[in-house]
């Protein structure tokens, strides 16, 4: 059953031909025997999902189910889960347990779904290769001396490996589609707002989206009506009607409008890739769509303002993390002053630390306007530049990412080339859009991710795109030999 999507395992629960129970002894058994290869989970939670599945067997039972009633998935650590660590990839979280769920652990508890566990991740979100997590790195399912990208590799690998049928992510910069696209699954950002990011923890809180990572877009439809909705404790939410977001899948797409973005399509980007992107094209051309160039003049910029305004968020956001409040806190301080330094230094990792100093820099009453205030600049050019692309196509196209899994330990002294694996990303959350990852083909073994970027909202006609091209290519389908 494991090799089966959630759309076919939530029909195989509703028709009673395997349990909830079943399943997730399946799936916990996947977990215990490959979670030591991957590291893929921090934390497994045996005991409370088969409770769960229990639950799930009986509503279901009973008639009383959603879609996703017993299906079982692993949440990203950054998602707080009730009485469960929830560690955020760092050690300054390592004996937190929440005492809360978040927003989505609670949408998603409520439709029956079961939590596996807590995905490895990139510390606090912070890295595009899952190496800065605490809890070390994660191993690509596709080759085990590659990295997953990141920062919700475990999550990616979780999916690709089949140790759920779904996983949670977020998306800062990145995040779900570049390990989706390195992992070979569906990674969907939703548009800025349309998840509650309560409880979550928080990165840069004017970038950070949830949303899910599955095998397919029609299965990330079906996770999304779940994830989805207004939420009156994030002041971010935006407050809309519910909708279902399978809607539009079936519909054909002749006609659509698909713009190449043509800034992506100059330089930065391997020739195979280009190849298997040209040919998604030819795909998409056979279904009836026209192919228009458009021009993002000053999306070359993005990275350059996101690596000024993702620090200054979260220099502000991670000063709740002193020692004090919660989380790790230093042996035997001799004042505060020491307690907080102390507690800091040694509960936060690399990476976060230099992002604490350039964003507390960016934001220093002499250099505040020189940066943060001209990276805010660029990035209304930066979405202004989506919306007029937007006025003449209906989708944009593009590579997920410039290359394919990368070596591990590869890019970890250069923080630019790091950087870089966001190029075709980082954009879409400056300008709030949301944006799907879909497998596209192999390059030498390695999986390719094709991006789609829809105007604001546009969600459910996204995922029919995705679904179209999925309809016609099995890309989606391959599992990596050593998980199959
Ligand atoms: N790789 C980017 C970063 O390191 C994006 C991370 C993310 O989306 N959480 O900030």
């Amino acid at each position: 059953m494991y090799q089966n999507n959630l759309t076919e395992i939530s029909s195989a629960l509703q028709s009673k031909q395997i349990s909830s129970l079943e399943l997730c002894g399946i799936y916990l058994e996947r977990i215990k025997q490959f979670n030591g290869i991957l590291n893929a989970l921090i934390s497994i939670c045996e005991d409370s999902a088969l409770e769960q599945a229990k639950r799930a067997d009986q509503n279901i039972a009973r008639g009383k189910a959603t879609k996703l009633t017993g299906i079982p998935l692993i949440h990203k650590d950054i998602f707080c889960t009730e009485g469960i660590k929830t560690s955020c990839g760092s050690k300054m979280l390592d004996n937190f347990i929440s005492p809360y769920n978040a927003a989505i652990v609670e949408n998603l508890i409520q439709a029956g779904t079961i939590t596996l566990g807590k995905a490895n991740m990139d510390e606090f979100a912070m890295g595009s290769s899952n190496e800065t997590s605490y809890y070390g790195a994660v191993k690509n399912p596709w080759d085990l001396t590659k990295v997953p990208g990141g920062s919700s590799g475990g999550s990616a690998a979780s999916v690709a490996a089949r140790l759920a049928p779904f996983a949670t992510g977020s998306d800062t910069g990145g995040s779900i589609r570049q390990p989706a696209a390195l992992c070979g699954i569906t990674g969907l950002k939703p548009t800025y707002g349309r998840v509650s990011r309560w409880g979550m923890i928080a990165f840069a809180s004017s970038l950070d989206q949830a949303g899910p990572m599955t095998q397919s877009a029609e299965d990330a439809a079906l996770v999304f009506n779940e994830m989805a909705g207004t939420d009156d404790r994030d002041s971010t939410s935006l407050l809309l009607d519910k909708e279902d977001f399978s809607r539009y899948l079936n519909k054909k797409i002749n006609g659509l409008k698909i713009g190449l973005p043509k800034q992506f399509f100059s330089h930065h980007l391997d020739s195979k890739i280009e190849q298997l992107i040209q040919n998604a094209i030819q795909e998409y051309k056979n279904l009836g769509a026209q192919i228009i160039e458009v021009d993002l003049p000053h999306i070359d910029l993005s990275i350059a303002a996101y690596y000024v305004i993702a620090p200054a968020e979260c220099s502000s956001n991670l000063s709740r993390f002193d020692g004090v409040r919660f989380g790790y806190r230093c042996k035997d301080p001799i004042n505060l002053q020491d307690l907080y330094k102390r507690s800091r230094s040694e509960g936060f990792g690399a990476e976060v630390k230099n992002r604490i100093l350039i964003g507390t820099y960016a934001l220093s009453a002499g250099f505040y306007d020189a940066y943060y205030l001209k990276a805010q600049q660029i990035r209304q050019l930066i979405k202004q530049d989506f919306d007029k692309a937007f006025e003449q196509v209906d989708v944009l196209l593009s590579p997920t990412s410039p290359s394919t899994a990368f070596n591990i330990a590869e890019k970890v002294d250069d923080p630019v080339s790091m950087y870089l694996s966001d190029i075709f990303t980082i954009g879409v959350n400056l300008a709030g859009l949301p944006a799907i990852s879909i497998p596209c083909g192999f390059n030498e073994g390695l999986p390719v991710g094709l991006q789609l970027i829809a105007p604001h909202l546009q969600e459910a006609s996204l995922l029919n795109y995705a679904h179209q091209y999925q309809l016609i290519s099995d890309w989606h389908k391959k599992i990596p030999e050593k998980f199959s």
